[in-house]
């Protein structure tokens, strides 16, 4: 059934032509066990529909609701062309701007509209935005491990696969371990046994890159993700000692509570210094870009409300000699990691994509998924994104709550005390 439009929320000019938006929808599907949230907009022409990455797996009851109640009856009868129109309205019409559930829900629509105009015109989104600067994106994935060798196995294997960079994160006592298993009990006279230790996880790291550097040989580009748990300063104690490694860059050293400080950590790191998956503001990663916070800007393009304010980052970026590390882990639907490389092979700010292998069950779901060629990822040629959603098979995988809820709630200290995760 066709939704009747609101008169308030049309636009002020006349439409070019007939074409309206007749529905939007959100679409939940965790053939990973990851709830994906992928925004459907329906149009007048029977056979024209855009798809976009709404993903906030923890909250994605919140971002569902908000498409279905909020922003999709904005949008009936408005016509698709008018993208920066309809995310101003949009961003604007809850009057508290932003939040990563907000703007998930307006970067559904957002890339859902990209994919329509692409349709339109016959286009891939990337010649909408200007054509390439360059084949395709750069990737790298993440290796881990319950202990060092198991994470220098892992890399091995990866390098040997055709990566030429990796994420190293290795395992230690304690449960709250991003990228690599931990172990119960490890503090076994602490309140809290299953406890993560700062001081252990500053003197392991450095450790972990000693055995990478001189067991990988020099070329391997090396990462590694902070996950956000240090102060200011502890985070520049161990950017100093990683020094030796040369690394790609170090992720999120600090947590975005204390961003304001990043601009010191940036300056004393020795490396590059990603940061900014954890941003629900263009204007906070705006500033971040700005004023030295970061050597290379990695937003979760649906937390900041999708391409179209990403696209403006990435301007900024390119103009501040900044460069641009896309978020893009399992949390990210095949629709949102085709924008990420969109935007990847249109800007010379890019530097590298960090990448998913998704699984048959996600191709399946997602015709026209990506996957990476020797680590490149490569946009599709077909119009819009490329990417269609089979919502029969969707349904073959409902959500249930994201386990990492569950994990983060038991993310502290030894002494009990919690720990950002
Ligand atoms: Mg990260």
């Amino acid at each position: 059934m066709t939704a009747l439009p609101m008169p308030e929320t049309q636009a002020p000019w006349p439409a070019r032509d007939a074409l309206r938006i007749t529905g939007v929808r959100p679409i939940v599907t965790a053939p990973e066990g990851v709830p994906l949230v992928v925004v459907r907009v329906d149009t007048s022409d029977p056979g024209l529909y855009g798809l976009g990455c709404a993903t906030f797996t923890q909250r994605f009851h919140a971002v569902a609701a908000a498409v279905e109640q909020h922003v999709g009856p904005m949008l009936v009868g408005r016509h698709p062309a008018d993208i920066e129109d309809i995310t101003r309205m949009v961003h604007y019409s809850s009057y508290w701007r932003g939040g990563p559930v907000l703007n998930s829900a307006l970067s559904g629509v957002d890339q859902a509209l990209w994919d329509i105009a692409g349709k339109r015109a016959g286009m891939p989104v990337y010649e909408l935005l200007g054509g390439r600067v360059r084949a395709a994106a750069d990737t790298y994935l993440h290796a881990g491990g319950a202990t060092v060798e198991e994470t220098l196995d892992h890399a091995r294997a990866l390098l040997e696969a055709g990566y030429r960079h990796v994420r190293l994160q290795s395992g230690a006592p304690g449960i709250g371990h991003y990228g690599s298993p931990g172990s119960r009990g490890g503090y076994p006279g602490s309140p809290y046994p299953d406890g993560w230790d700062v001081q252990r996880y500053l003197r392991d790291v450095p450790a972990l890159f000693e055995r990478a550097r001189s067991e990988l040989g020099p070329e391997p580009g090396l990462m590694h993700d902070v996950h956000s748990r240090l102060t200011p300063k502890q985070a520049i104690v161990l950017a100093r000692a990683l020094e030796p490694y040369r690394l790609f860059f170090l992720e999120d050293p600090i947590a975005p509570e204390h961003y304001d400080r990043l601009p010191e950590v940036c300056a004393a790191a020795p490396m590059p210094i990603a940061a900014g998956e954890q941003i629900g503001s263009v204007a906070d990663a705006a500033r971040l870009v700005r004023d030295g916070g970061v050597d290379l800007l990695r937003l979760h393009v649906s937390a900041v409300g999708g391409l179209t304010p990403a696209r403006k980052l990435v301007a900024l970026c390119e103009l501040q000699g900044v460069g641009t590390a896309w978020h893009a882990p399992a949390d990210v639907s095949p629709i949102g990691a085709a924008a990420n490389v969109a935007l990847d092979v249109t800007s010379a700010a890019f530097q590298i994509q960090e990448g998913h292998v998704y699984g048959d069950a996600v191709h399946e779901v997602f015709p026209g998924t990506i996957s990476p060629r020797n680590a490149y990822l490569y946009p599709n040629q077909a119009p819009g994104w490329g990417i269609d959603l089979d919502e029969t098979l969707a349904a073959k995988y409902p959500p249930r709550t994201h386990l990492h809820e569950r994990w983060a709630a038991g993310v502290r200290r030894p002494d009990g005390g919690i720990e950002a995760p």
